[in-house]
């Protein structure tokens, strides 16, 4: 029998318009202070220490985390904000981004208090980057073939194994990683994987770039020789963390940022048509912005119903495969709208500029965080319609 899917209609409330108000003059003197700038081509321009740190002091790392770890236990539409303002502006948030989105609610739910009290004030403060360490070569979407080890030695565990595509790995302090502390059973395939906290200063971790088709350096080969992970780094159940990852997930997949990585081409479109577009011109750009506009309402319902306490897998599933489609194909659909304007109109060069940097980055959109094929089983399983 299907199950209903559920939307909440979540509408964001007051208090964050006045945040978006506040977020974006940051951001515009940030740019003017030359602290990043908002082209979205350039080479490692995703990463800065000093913005991280400022973005840290203004309260909006971990700003939904408990009070007694740094956090200001705001709310998730809050959160919503400022991630969508980030990422309009391609800011450099790379250095604390995965560690505000999914390390740290981690950490807060299955890590001891020594290292909750420890880490987690440092990622507030825009201080510590995470990575995370599923994939690895021959376990992608299937997270529960993983095969990196993890031995039970004295006082700790001896991880040996390879783990690949994992972004940030080259400036992460910290990983979180999943890994094979025993064989699976008869019953259940997914038993045996146990989440750790790695410190990437471990001896015996060696980080290898992979570069993407733009020549940008985002993600690795992360090789682990003996390398000794404590026992008090273990986090949750030993041999139970497929009940763990599928919630982290929800989390990964539900936000702004899995429909806007291509927005700016929309933005450069809109200045290139002018204020008399052609009639064809402008039902195109009325079509993606009615789309987006949808998007993002189901985006600010799932992230009301993380608020609420909810688990919306499904509905964040939703999201990432509506939105990383629509992001990937954006680039396609601005080129032919812009087809007819004036090679001389002002900003074309711009556009053809990002166009070009839009189109080698679209393929990954709907790859990184779970395949669009994967995704769909997901709904599918939880439409119970398989
Ligand atoms: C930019 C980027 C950043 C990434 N960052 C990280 C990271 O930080 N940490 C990390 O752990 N991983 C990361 N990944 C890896 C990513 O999670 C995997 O690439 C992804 O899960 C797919 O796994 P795979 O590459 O092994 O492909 P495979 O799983 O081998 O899939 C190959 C093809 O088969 C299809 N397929 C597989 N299984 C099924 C199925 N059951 N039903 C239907 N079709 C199926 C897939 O959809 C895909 O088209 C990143 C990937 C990218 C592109």
């Amino acid at each position: 029998m299907a199950t209903e899917l559920t939307f909440d209609p979540i509408r964001l409330p007051p208090e964050c318009q006045a945040l978006r108000a506040e977020v974006r003059a940051f951001l515009a003197k940030e740019i003017e202070a030359g602290t990043f700038s908002p082209d979205p081509g350039g080479i490692d321009g995703t990463y800065s220490e000093e913005f991280s740190r400022k973005v840290g002091a203004k309260g909006w790392i971990g700003m939904t985390w408990p009070k007694k770890y740094g956090g200001r236990e705001k709310s998730f539409l809050e959160r919503f904000v400022v991630t969508e303002e980030f990422r309009i502006a391609n800011a450099p948030v790379r250095l604390h981004f995965v560690a505000d989105r999914q390390s740290g609610p981690v950490l807060i739910k299955y890590a001891n208090e020594r290292i909750k009290a420890d880490v987690l004030p440092r990622i507030c403060k825009g201080e510590v980057c995470f990575a995370i360490g599923m994939s690895e070569p021959g376990s992608g979407s299937d997270l529960f073939a993983a095969r990196t080890k993890a031995t039970k030695t004295k006082g700790g565990w001896l991880i040996n194994g390879t783990k690949i595509w994992t972004s940030n790995a080259h400036i992460a302090d910290y990983m979180i990683g999943l890994f094979r502390t025993s064989a699976p059973t008869k019953e259940n395939r997914r038993h045996g994987l146990t989440q750790f906290l790695v410190d990437m200063r471990t001896p015996g971790i060696t980080v290898n770039p992979v570069y993407q088709m733009t020549g940008q350096h985002d993600f690795n080969e992360v090789v682990f020789e003996d390398a000794f992970m404590p026992d008090d780094h273990v986090l949750g159940e030993i041999d139970g963390a497929w009940k763990q990852a599928t919630s982290e997930l929800a989390y990964e997949r539900s936000g702004p940022e899995r429909f806007l990585e291509t927005f700016y081409v929309l933005v450069e479109l809109v200045r290139a048509l002018g204020d008399k577009p052609d009639t064809r011109s402008a039902e195109g750009l009325g079509r993606l912005v009615a789309q987006l506009h949808t998007l993002r309402r189901m985006s600010v319902s799932v992230n009301g119903m993380l608020q609420a306490g909810k688990e919306p897998v499904v509905e964040g599933s939703i999201v990432k495969d509506m939105g990383t489609v629509w992001e990937q194909k954006l680039p396609g659909r601005v080129r032919e709208l812009a087809a007819f304007i004036e090679e001389e109109a002002g900003n074309r060069a711009t556009l053809e500029e990002q166009l070009r940097f839009a189109t080698t980055i679209a393929p990954k959109l709907t790859i990184q965080g779970g395949t669009t094929e994967v995704l769909r089983g997901i709904i599918a399983r939880g439409l119970g319609l398989r």
